[in-house]
C-alpha cells in the first residue's frame, strides 16, 4: 500500500515516519505523477491558506479535489482538517478548501492565548486508551452533517465537548497532530481505512467483471 503525504508545506517528515512505522510505503507528493501513484493521502498541518496557494501553483488543486471527491482515502491533520471541510469559519475572504466532509470547521478555534497545548483524547475505533493530542493553533469542528461520524471530543477544560476527530466514509480528520508524539495508532487507523477501500474496490471490480 502506497500512502502519500502532501509535501508542499508542514510536518511532512513526521507523517512519513509514522506511516512507515505502521507498515505503509510512504512517499512525499509534490507533483501530479506522484499523486496518481498513491492509494491514500495525508494532508499535514501547516497553514491552510498557504497549502492551497502552493497546491494551485503546483497544479495540484484540481486533481486533488477530484481524487478526494472520487473516493481516495485521505487523512487531514490540523490545517489538513480545515482543507477537508465543506465549510469554514474564521478563514480569509474566499478561502478555498478541497472539501469532502460535511462539516463546518473553525480556524484557530482555541483562541490566540492557547496557541498550543496537549491533552489525552480517546478516539473511537483506536484501541489502547486515549492518544496524546497535540494542538497547535488548531481548528475544531463546529457543526457536523448527518453523513459524518464524530470520533473524538475534548474531555476537559473550557473546550470540553468540542469535536476534534471526525470521519466521513473515506475521509478522516483530526484537529491535533498525532505525528508529533511517537504514537502511530491514528496512522494505523488510517492505514486500515486505505486497506478497506482497496478491498472494496477489488470486490466491486470482481463483481462487475462477474456481471459481464
Ligand atoms: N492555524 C492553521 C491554519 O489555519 C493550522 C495550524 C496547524 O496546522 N498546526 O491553517
Amino acid at each position: 500500500m502506497k500512502i502519500g503525504v502532501l509535501a508542499l508545506q508542514g510536518d511532512v517528515r513526521e507523517h512519513l515516519a509514522a506511516l512507515r512505522e505502521v507498515g505503509a510505503e510512504a512517499l512525499p507528493v509534490r507533483r501530479l505523477s506522484e499523486l496518481e501513484a498513491v492509494d491514500g493521502l495525508v494532508i499535514p498541518g501547516g497553514e491552510s491558506t498557504t497549502i492551497v496557494k502552493l497546491a494551485r501553483s503546483f497544479e495540484l488543486f484540481e486533481p486533488l479535489h477530484k481524487r478526494i471527491a472520487e473516493g481516495m482515502p485521505t487523512y487531514g491533520s490540523c490545517a489538513g482538517m480545515i482543507l477537508l471541510a465543506d465549510r469554514i469559519l474564521g478563514g480569509t475572504a474566499d478561502q478555498e478548501t478541497f472539501g469532502g466532509i460535511d462539516m463546518t470547521v473553525r480556524r484557530n478555534a482555541f483562541g490566540r492565548q492557547v496557541e498550543s497545548f496537549e491533552e489525552p483524547v480517546p478516539i473511537e475505533g483506536v484501541p489502547g486508551g486515549p492518544v496524546t493530542a497535540v494542538f497547535i493553533r488548531a481548528p475544531w469542528v463546529e457543526e457536523v452533517g448527518p453523513a459524518a461520524q464524530v470520533l473524538a471530543r475534548v474531555e476537559s477544560g473550557p473546550a470540553t465537548g468540542r469535536i476534534v476527530g471526525i470521519r466521513q466514509q473515506h475521509l478522516l480528520a483530526t484537529s491535533f497532530h498525532p505525528e508529533l508524539t511517537g504514537d502511530a495508532r491514528v496512522h494505523g487507523y488510517f492505514l486500515n481505512m486505505v486497506r478497506e477501500a482497496l478491498s472494496d474496490d477489488g470486490l466491486s471490480r470482481a463483481k462487475s467483471e462477474g456481471d459481464q
